[in-house]
């Protein structure tokens, strides 16, 4: 605990933000928050951690770390086909600076208001910095999207492209043209969680996945839960156009390995698939079939050749 002053830290910073919901019977202020879950609905609940040097650079302005904390939780939920509600927060702070809390306090604002989600309560002790947000969100009974659902000869679809985030990383060190610096920095410090895709999610896919730590270890999970094998179409997985600029020679492996891009991995029957491009083309949104599921284990890629290469499932893992 941050000494006397925590509890108006918690006041000024925290329960001072919070957007009304009637579905909060109450929230910050006791020992636990209580909630409303509308009949036929069901409660998803995930949590994700971000920690100094390895999430993100103390650098950073807090009001990114804030954005990306409450984005890459919102993600997981897009993953799923969940509608986020509420957040609760787990702050550990080693100093209870001011400037810094109301940078962080005004992130939470902006990437909580657009989604009318909530802040319900929370932590905050004092330590090395870390932040915990779990995000709470609904989904009809029964249709939450899980990794374990992709069945053989389903499509494999990817939302926007891939590779942006890593690239950021890897050129945060050089000098690059300040524009494309920036348009890469927007990608690694404010991922757009696609809840645009819940709908589609929700009527179409048969299992779907977040690409956090890149895209062959992602979809790797849907195949081992699902027990399933796939193959990738090399030249239909859409790849930042950056990476293509700087890193032509490495640009697939940019977009299979590299994270943080936060864009959704689902699976869809083949007999919907040009009712869901149909649909996705309506509502502009840019999601290309980049495989097919397949009943043979593991992953493999495949050229427009017809060369078939074994895939690694490489991406970004603690502790190896
Ligand atoms: P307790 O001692 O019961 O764990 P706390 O003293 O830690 O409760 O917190 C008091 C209230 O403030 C609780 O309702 C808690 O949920 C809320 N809270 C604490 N820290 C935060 C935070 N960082 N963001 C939002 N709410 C918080
Ligand atoms: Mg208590």
């Amino acid at each position: 605990m941050l000494s006397m002053d925590e509890f108006s830290l918690i006041d000024t910073y925290f329960k001072s933000i919070v957007l009304e919901r009637e579905d909060v019977i109450f929230g910050i202020g006791d020992d636990a928050a209580c909630l409303h879950v509308p009949e036929g609905m069901e409660l998803l609940i995930s949590t994700d951690t971000l920690v100094d040097g390895v999430h993100f650079l103390n650098q950073w302005d807090a009001y990114d770390i804030a954005c990306r904390a409450v984005n890459v939780n919102l993600s997981d939920m897009a993953a799923m086909a969940a509608t986020p509600c509420w957040i609760s927060l787990a702050l550990t702070l080693p100093h209870a600076d001011q400037p810094w809390l109301q940078r962080f306090s005004q992130g939470l604002v902006d990437s909580l208001k657009p989604y009318q989600i909530a802040l319900i309560g929370g932590d905050t002790t004092r330590g090395p910095l870390s932040i915990t947000i779990t995000i709470h969100g609904l989904a009809p009974k029964g249709r939450a999207i899980r990794r374990s659902g992709a069945l053989v000869n389903d499509k494999i679809v990817l939302s926007g492209n891939l590779g942006g985030a890593a690239l950021a990383v890897d050129l945060l060190k050089q000098v690059i043209d300040e524009k494309e610096r920036d348009s890469l920095m927007k990608k690694l410090l404010h991922p757009i969680p696609r809840l645009d895709l819940l709908s589609f999610l929700c009527e179409y896919a048969t299992s779907a996945i977040d690409v956090s730590d890149g895209l062959s270890a992602d979809l790797n999970h849907i195949l081992t839960q699902s027990k399933v094998g796939a193959c990738l179409f090399l030249e239909s997985i859409p790849i930042h156009p950056l990476v293509v600029n700087y890193e032509k020679k490495n640009a697939i492996d940019f977009a299979l390995s590299g994270g943080d891009d936060y864009e959704i991995c689902f699976t869809v029957n083949p007999k919907d698939e040009v009712k869901l491009f149909k649909a996705l083309e309506k509502a502009k949104i840019d999601c290309n079939v980049i495989g097919v599921i397949e009943a043979e284990p593991g992953l493999r890629g495949k050229r427009k050749t017809g060369e078939i290469i074994p895939l690694q499932c490489k991406g970004y893992q603690h502790f190896t």
